[in-house]
């Protein structure tokens, strides 16, 4: 469920007309909901009621400051990837207790930055960084606490650059040779260790893969216990899939896969940290972009926008589907026609949709991609020289601009010329 509706004929953002948005700022721009991140981030919070859990969002699905402080607001702690992330999280607000730092290589400078700062835990990858770990928190005369992430070699069914948790992935220590690595973690100065993680991949609209996965960690948990090692907390990944179209996928609600969680994993006694990221911000943000020309092709008809592959990346990247609907919305019955959507970019990739069935629109109407929140704005470029678009906020009524256009000239002026030119 989102907060993008029609109103008297007219698509809003809450209460908001996205015209009005474009009015302001101009196209294209991505705009987000309040209130849906907000119901989403409940909706795992609740699920995981009456169980000791920290839903850690997954900032690396869209990490604007002004997201991120919306989630810490409602008690979200933050999954981080990088140190820049990290530096996100403690610049909006999140206290280190709040803060795991996940990523399959992280560097010693980033393990410092993150443990001079405070970290809630460490989830480590593999052996050689297990070990960097231990020389950076006696280097600073500190215990840093630790996960091991292990690869359960489960297939997650999804889109195979989004799969991390078969044993062919880069991901994890595999999770046969667990108790070896934790006995070297136990021996490691500077290492506490505390429990077990586990991410299989993203937008999973199954449970079963995620059960088959849980069920391996249970078991690795009595095992880990049996060789002496205090497991007392479980960090489960993210991963949860959402509805990209509205017609035939109904993924399981976070309601389910709690439930789940409970039955798999309830009788261990352990603290559960879950680490949703498309399914809390997914849905809660659009894209919105104008039409430039309709340009009749030989047998199909381009619809050009003026946004690009490098404003939304993921249909060029994971063939990715977003719904596209008029902002203006279309007369009931009206017959729709099929027209290839794409961007100005400089590449046959640059292409939203084939043949997609949309009802007639002319030069200077308004387009919304649906579902465009996760993975959109993060992964946006300034290819062929085109400036990061907008981010806005809507809260009810108000809406503000949270990440600006850049000009072409503070563009151009990250650029620096050696002397010799
Ligand atoms: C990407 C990622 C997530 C979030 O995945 P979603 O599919 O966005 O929920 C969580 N944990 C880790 C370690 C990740 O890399």
């Amino acid at each position: 469920m989102d907060h993008f509706l029609y109103r008297g004929g007219v698509l809003h953002a809450e209460d908001v007309p996205l015209p009005e948005i474009a009015e302001a700022v101009g196209t294209p721009f991505y705009c987000y909901s309040t209130a849906t991140l907000t119901r989403h981030f409940r909706l795992f919070d609740e699920a995981l009621d009456g169980v000791d859990h920290l839903v850690c969002y997954a900032m690396k699905a869209a990490s604007n400051q002004a997201i991120l402080k919306t989630l810490a607001g409602l008690g979200a702690g933050m999954d981080v990837v990088s140190g820049g992330e990290y530096a996100r999280a403690r610049a909006a607000g999140v206290p280190g207790e709040r803060i795991v730092f996940s990523g399959v290589g992280k560097t010693r400078d980033e393990m410092r930055l993150a443990l001079e700062g405070g970290v809630r835990q460490v989830n480590v990858e593999s052996e050689p960084e297990l070990h960097a770990l231990s020389e950076v928190a006696t280097g600073l005369g500190l215990s840093v606490p630790i996960a091991v992430r292990v690869n359960p070699d489960v297939d997650a069914r999804t889109h195979a650059k989004i799969a991390t948790g078969k044993s062919e992935n880069k991901f994890g220590i595999p999770i046969a040779r667990a108790r070896e690595v934790y006995a070297e973690a136990a021996r490691l100065p500077g290492i506490e260790v505390v429990g077990i993680d586990v991410h299989i991949g993203s937008q999973l609209t199954d449970l079963e893969p995620f059960r088959l996965a849980y069920r391996k960690v249970a078991e690795l948990t009595d095992v880990l216990r049996a060789d002496g090692h205090d497991i007392r907390r479980l960090d489960l990944g993210g991963g949860l899939g959402i509805p990209y179209t509205r017609s035939n996928e109904a993924p399981p609600l976070p309601v389910e896969y709690g439930a789940m969680i409970r039955e798999e994993l309830g009788h261990l006694g352990c603290e559960i940290e879950i680490e949703p990221g498309r399914l809390i911000v997914g849905n809660a943000g659009i894209l919105v972009s104008r039409v430039i020309y309709l340009k009749s092709g030989e047998g199909r008809d381009f619809l050009i926008l003026d946004a690009a592959m490098n404003d939304l990346i993921r249909p060029a990247m994971y063939d990715a589907h977003h719904d596209i609907v008029p902002v203006i919305e279309p007369a009931p019955g009206v017959a729709q026609t099929p027209y290839d959507v794409v961007g100005p970019v400089c590449e046959s990739g640059d292409t939203f949709a084939r043949g997609r069935m949309l009802p007639p629109l002319a030069e200077g109407d308004l387009v919304a991609f649906r579902s465009a929140g996760a993975y959109g704005a993060v992964m946006s470029s300034e290819y062929n020289t085109r400036p990061l678009i907008p981010e806005i906020l809507v809260n009810e009524r108000d809406f503000a601009v949270i990440r600006a256009r850049p000009t072409f000239d503070e563009m151009i002026n990250r650029d620096t010329i050696p002397e010799w030119l």
